[in-house]
């Protein structure tokens, strides 16, 4: 199905600009719509002049009227620092721009697919994590603003699609690193690669025992595009991610192992509030339905990101 018209929220970020560079080559055309909170125009800046591509500055808590056949919606920070700076507006990105690229779906009868989280399991009781697993989430506490959000968007998209018959697809996005992460974006991969490569001190939050499961951006992608494509009906959850565990401590070890000539040392920061003990996806349903598993591993991902840092910075 070539030269569909589709819609990316959230464009100009990390995941975003990556997607947009795979609908490109696929023959799309593609709207980007983003406020530059945390995304950048240089993510995207090669694809300007593209007869395909369009980038639209959008703060998508307001409404948009545009026609698409498809909508991607990934508009909302992604990385703690980030997304407690503003909460509030954290919640609304989530909450009022799922209504709104709902309402918009709902209109042009766009397929929607919705970018949530692992984040939706919280601290959890079960490992690793499924899609009937509810959750372990703290209602007010400093992460809330974002997994309560991306909660209430599960909800709403669930409710479009029972009331309004919506088709919408849903992929819970576990930890994701890569190119084009900003230097300041504050996620532990790129912290740990500027630190290291600026022998400043490596920040290990808690006793480093915490532990979580890296996807290289490529990975997800690829799942993402194959998720859209799915057959009809298919709304998931369902979870994208590398099952592939490590501690926090082991990943600082190995960043400064593909970094030999750092002089960089660890130390220890507290452990922040509601930080999650430990993540891994089951993703048995996405191998199931999407034929779909990661394929890249953590130290060609990782080697693959230094190199990057290496020349931006
Ligand atoms: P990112 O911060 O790089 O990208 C988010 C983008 O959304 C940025 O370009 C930002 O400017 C834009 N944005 C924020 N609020 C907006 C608004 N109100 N209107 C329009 N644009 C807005 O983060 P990312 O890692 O690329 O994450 C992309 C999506 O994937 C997010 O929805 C995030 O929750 C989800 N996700 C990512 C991960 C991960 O590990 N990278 C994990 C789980 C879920
Ligand atoms: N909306 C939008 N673009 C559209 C159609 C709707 O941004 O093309 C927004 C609109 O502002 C509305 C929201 O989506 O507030 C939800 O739309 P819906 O039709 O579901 O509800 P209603 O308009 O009845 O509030
Ligand atoms: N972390 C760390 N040092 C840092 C940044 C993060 O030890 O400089 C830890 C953080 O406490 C968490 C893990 O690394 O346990 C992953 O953090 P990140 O912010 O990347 O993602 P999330 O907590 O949302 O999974």
């Amino acid at each position: 199905m070539n030269n569909l018209r589709i819609l990316v929220t959230g464009g100009a970020g990390f995941v975003g600009s990556h997607l947009c560079d795979r609908l490109i080559a696929d023959g799309h055309e593609v709207l980007c719509a983003d406020n530059f909170f945390t995304g950048r125009k240089k993510n995207v800046e090669h694809l300007f002049g593209h007869p395909r591509f369009e980038l639209l500055r959008h703060d998508i808590t307001f409404p948009l009227f545009v026609e698409v056949d498809q909508i991607y919606n990934l508009a909302c920070p992604a990385s703690p620092i980030h997304y407690q700076h503003d909460p509030v507006q954290t919640t609304k990105t989530s909450v009022h721009g799922a209504i709104n690229m709902l309402g918009l779906a709902k209109r042009i009868h766009a397929k929607i697919l919705q970018a949530s989280t692992s984040e939706v399991y919280g601290d959890p009781e079960i490992h690793p994590q499924t899609e009937s697993y509810w959750g372990r989430v703290n209602t007010i506490g400093l992460r809330a603003c974002y997994d309560e959000g991306k909660r209430c968007a599960e909800t709403l998209f669930f409710d479009y699609h029972r009331q309004h018959k919506l088709d919408i697809k849903v992929i819970r996005i576990f930890n994701t690193y890569g190119t084009r992460m900003h230097p300041c974006d504050g996620r532990v991969v790129s912290n740990f690669i500027v630190q290291a490569l600026q022998n400043k001190d490596i920040t290990l939050y808690g006793d480093g025992s915490q532990t979580r499961s890296f996807q290289y951006v490529d990975d997800l992608i690829e799942g993402m595009v194959r998720m859209m494509a799915s057959e009809v009906g298919f709304t998931g959850p369902v979870n994208m991610g590398n099952p592939n565990e490590f501690t926090i401590k082991q990943l600082a070890e190995r960043i400064l192992q593909l970094i030999p000539e750092s002089g960089s040392k660890v130390i220890y920061e507290p452990l922040p509030m509601d930080d999650p003990k430990q993540r891994q996806p089951d993703i048995t349903l996405a191998r199931e339905k999407l034929g779909w598993s990661p394929t890249i591993k953590l130290d060609d991902g990782l080697v693959k990101t230094i190199e990057y840092f290496r020349k931006i910075l």
